[in-house]
């Protein structure tokens, strides 16, 4: 027997007994006459006691003993004169009367503790040792629990659980797909999904009603932090359902997993359309986590001789709370730099400070008196202590500047606080977006989605113009700026879909040939239906407070899309080339 306990459930009430434990050496501290030694597994830490003066030859082969080695040791467990209230175990000790070597180590190339010393790439070449850190194990262990609530709730809404097939026809979904070549088609390639988006919907045309799978997705992407060019999905989709009816089901499954994952209620879920979180936030996923909403200033702004102003379609601004008397001139300088930086793009920013003493100073001061700035200040319920930072120019651009702007004041003001969670649905997304450069049409969600009832004959009959106002039943859910998932209603009609790919810039052979059987299929009785996906990666670090992925992925791929381990991608022979009908000289 290896283990009469696992390594962190030993506890006071346990002294006296006689138990055996098995492990891995995180530590091993030698103070002459005694020897301590920290044994890990998955469930904790137990400190063990070898002692020279009732043992010497164990002892002494624990003073060998090197970090991650695999022991097997009896012992007796008994109260600690320190205790350590840090750990589970942290009561009790095991003075050990008997020890196995079961396997030794190399030194690790880094320290395999909470903090690892290990550069991100380091960590993921020798992926089995960072796994056996506490954080990552309590994240895994998280994405695990995570995966059977979600099957549980969708279970208990009476969803279907459906396989879709990972060799597929490529999905236009805004990314490049992986291919892979066919041997027994010579020249030919499948692709891997983007999605199941297709299959979903034939499975609705199958009459399945409602179908859920957790599901990998493969886009070949430029990589983030927040990206992997392999990743989970929640996939779903359901039949003879509204918008709302699919809003409420998937707020209804992430209130379910955070009640069992987080023990935290969150409530009724906000509904924002595109266009208001646009006008409120400067974004489409905005951090509802404080308010510094935006405030139109063109009114007062424009008028007073400041050209700049003038001259700008939108004067735009955020009251930032308690930062005037804080913030010196060197700082206010710093923040107009950051605003600067390329990545932001504002010419500059010109703020308004309401200071404690009730002065007023400003980069503008020239141009608005005292009195005008006050009475501003008072409309826009600045107070005594704020400051307001402006800024300017075209309203998209310099909405979408302001939305950094008001990130980072939330960031520097301690504003998104841990353990607070603000989810919402932005809903009533444009259906086309129009792209200067290629002067074409794209799919603001992608070519499936339905533009809203109201809006099905103004697509079969509109101009050009009309096309770029037209709105879909197309919903993200968004948890503290994080984009969680989306999807939309669909179109179940062949005539509108095939109107869809013209608008997009398919010819009709290119759209019969990609998907025909589609349209096919919604010749033969397709009901009305709709679906979302949720990003499982995604959802598992927001809600766990953290912005990368990769910690919840036990083998994820390092930013030039490698797996650092098994140090794939590589070349293959050239037989298998010559198979697969694939000459790379050509
Ligand atoms: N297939 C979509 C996506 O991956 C989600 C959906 O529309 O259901 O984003």
């Amino acid at each position: 027997m290896y283990r009469s306990h696992n390594c962190g459930e030993l506890r006071i009430a346990d002294v006296g007994s006689e138990v055996t434990l098995s492990g891995w050496v995180q530590v091993s501290r030698d103070f002459g006459g005694l020897t301590f030694v920290d044994l890990r597994d998955r469930y904790g830490i137990t400190q063990l006691v070898f002692n020279m003066d009732d043992n010497e030859e164990l002892c002494s082969k624990a003073r060998t003993l090197g970090r991650e080695f695999v022991i097997k040791t009896v012992g007796k467990v008994r109260e600690r004169s320190n205790k350590n209230p840090n750990r589970d175990t942290g009561d009790v000790e095991i003075e050990v009367s008997a020890m196995e070597i079961l396997n030794a180590s190399k030194v690790p190339p880094f320290t395999i503790e909470e903090d690892s010393d290990g550069g991100d790439e380091l960590r993921m070449q020798y992926r089995y040792l960072d796994l056996r850190r506490g954080p990552l194990q309590r994240n895994i262990r998280f994405r695990s629990k995570l995966a059977i609530e979600t099957r549980k709730y969708m279970d208990s809404q009476d969803f279907i659980e459906v396989e879709t097939p990972f060799l597929i026809k490529s999905t236009p979904e805004g990314a490049r797909d992986f291919v892979v070549p066919s041997r027994l088609n010579e020249g030919q390639f499948y692709a891997l999904p983007q999605s199941p988006q297709t299959f979903k919907q034939i499975l609705m045309v199958a009459g399945l009603d409602k179908y859920f799978q957790i599901v990998k997705c493969f886009r070949d992407e430029d990589l983030r932090a927040d990206r992997q060019p392999e990743f989970t999905q929640i996939d779903c989709e359901m039949s003879y359902v509204t918008r709302d009816q699919i809003l409420e089901t998937f707020e209804g499954l992430t209130v379910h997993l955070f009640k069992e994952l987080k023990g935290i209620d969150l409530g009724k879920f906000p509904h924002i359309s595109y266009d208001e979180a646009l006008e409120r936030y400067g974004s489409d996923k905005p951090d509802l986590r404080f308010d510094m909403e935006f405030i139109y200033l063109n009114d007062d702004m424009k008028g007073h001789g400041f050209n700049i102003f003038d001259s700008a379609e939108t004067v735009v601004g955020i009251v930032a709370e308690g930062t005037a008397d804080e913030y010196s001139n060197k700082q206010m300088k710093e923040l107009t730099e950051w605003v600067q930086r390329p990545q932001i793009g504002a010419k500059g920013l010109v703020y308004v400070k309401y200071q404690g003493d009730g002065s007023i100073k400003s980069t503008v001061g020239k141009f608005y008196s005292d009195d005008v700035l006050k009475a501003l200040g008072e409309k826009i319920g600045a107070k005594a202590g704020d400051v307001l930072f402006i800024l300017c120019g075209e309203e998209e651009k310099t909405r979408k500047q302001l939305n950094e702007l008001r990130l980072e004041m939330g960031r520097r003001l301690g504003l998104m606080e841990e353990g607070d969670f603000k989810p919402l649905w932005v809903i009533d997304f444009p259906l086309l977006e129009w792209d200067e450069e290629s002067e074409r049409f794209h799919a603001m969600h992608h070519p499936f989605t339905s533009p809203k009832k109201e809006d099905v004959q103004r697509m079969l009959t509109g101009d050009h113009a009309t096309m770029k106002a037209l709105r879909a039943d197309a919903y993200d859910l968004v948890i503290n700026g994080s984009e969680i998932g989306g999807g939309s209603i669909r179109i179940h009609d062949r005539a509108l879909q095939q109107k869809n790919f013209d608008l997009l810039g398919f010819t009709k052979e290119e759209a019969q040939a990609q998907f025909g059987f589609l349209m096919d299929a919604f010749e033969y009785g397709a009901p009305p239906h709709g679906g979302i996906a949720f990003g499982f990666d995604r959802l598992a670090a927001v809600m766990n407070g953290q912005s990368s992925i990769r910690d919840f992925i036990a083998f994820p791929k390092n930013n030039q899309g490698r797996d650092m381990m098994i140090d794939a991608p590589s070349p293959v022979d050239g037989e298998q080339l010559k198979e697969l009908g694939i000459s790379l000289n050509e």
